[in-house]
């Protein structure tokens, strides 16, 4: 029997692309001709997303919809997807069309060829400006040599994973700063990289302002490597080093001119010394803050209503 395909789809204010979504997916789909179930996870919209979903479910039962109480993120709606998926071939899509449907036959080969974890990577992403695509870059590399993972750069929100991928992350990786990309990626298997272009946003806005970006930034570098924690180390010899030669400075300047070395020179150095401890103290906050989330163990999301769920599997 051939493999059943899972798209995973996360939904946040997307009332002006859903249908053509999945209008666009259904049509690549049905010529794929494997079974099939698109599950939406609608993140808390608060526009008429959860109506047109209603409405498409009603008229599909390949379609499945999971709503949550409230907006919980994008990783948060991957997971619930992963977490409900009953396919073979699980693949992870954004709502805006940004990630052509018309790529799913390739990652549908790919799959039966034998890989496990297929990673699309952006050559050109048209909607994000300049800016956008100089920092997400940067931080492709900031992450690759601060943890011992290596990400693929430019990997995207766009992935497939088989059905043993989706077991180890349901059952393992369950931690609430999450980074799903990177969490693909440690996961080991056969992986393979199909480049793509990513288009423009069909319609709506980026779900993703700078504040979040860089906060998702800031978390993933701390849920993947120690190493900022280990610059107390590195920035205390420093300082130490700076201050010994302060010191040797004041004794020669005393023998020699007899007076000691004056005020703007303690200013700065208290200044210099006091960022420094302030930066390694808010590293360590940030730290203690991600573990104070999963010491708390709150759920990652919450589910108000789930749709299509009971009906007999194909
Ligand atoms: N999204 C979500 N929850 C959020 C923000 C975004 O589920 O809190 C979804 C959004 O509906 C879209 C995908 O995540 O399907 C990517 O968001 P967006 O296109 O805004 O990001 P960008 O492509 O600009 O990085
Ligand atoms: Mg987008």
């Amino acid at each position: 029997m051939s493999k059943k395909i899972s798209i995973i789809v996360s939904v946040y204010n997307e009332e002006e692309v859903l249908f053509e979504f999945y209008r666009e997916t259904i049509k690549v789909l049905l010529l794929i001709e494997n079974p099939y179930e698109i599950i939406f996870v609608n993140d808390g919209s608060v526009d008429g997303s959860r109506g047109i979903l209603f409405n498409i479910a009603k008229d599909d039962e390949n379609v499945r919809v999971v709503h949550f109480s409230r907006n919980f993120g994008h990783e948060a709606a991957m997971i619930a997807g992963i977490d409900n998926a009953s396919g073979d071939y699980l693949i992870c899509m954004d709502a805006d069309l940004q990630h052509p449907p018309t790529l799913l036959p390739e990652m549908v080969r790919k799959f039966e060829s034998g890989y496990d974890i297929i990673n699309m990577v952006r050559t050109v992403n048209k909607s994000a400006g300049i800016i956008k695509n100089i920092t997400s870059s940067m931080f492709y590399k900031v992450i690759n040599r601060l943890s011992d993972i290596h990400l693929v750069i430019n990997a995207s929100d766009f992935f497939g994973i088989s059905k043993r991928v989706a077991d180890v992350l349901r059952s393992n990786y369950r931690e609430k700063t999450r980074f799903l990309r990177g969490y693909v990626q440690n996961v080991g298997f056969n992986t393979t990289n199909i480049e793509y272009e990513a288009g423009k946003r069909f319609a709506g806005k980026s779900k993703y302002s700078i504040k979040k970006l860089f906060r998702f930034s800031m978390n993933t570098i701390m849920t993947f490597s120690n190493l900022p924690l280990k610059l107390g180390i590195y920035a205390g010899g420093m300082a130490a080093f700076l201050a010994i030669i302060m010191m040797i400075y004041t004794i020669v300047s005393f023998i020699r001119v007899g007076t000691p070395s004056g005020y703007a020179t303690t200013i700065c150095l208290i200044c210099f010394m006091f960022s420094v401890l302030f930066f390694i103290v808010g590293i360590i906050g940030e730290y203690l803050g991600i573990i104070l989330s999963e010491i708390k163990d709150r759920p990652i999301y919450i589910v108000e209503e789930k749709l299509n769920f009971n009906k007999k599997e194909l």
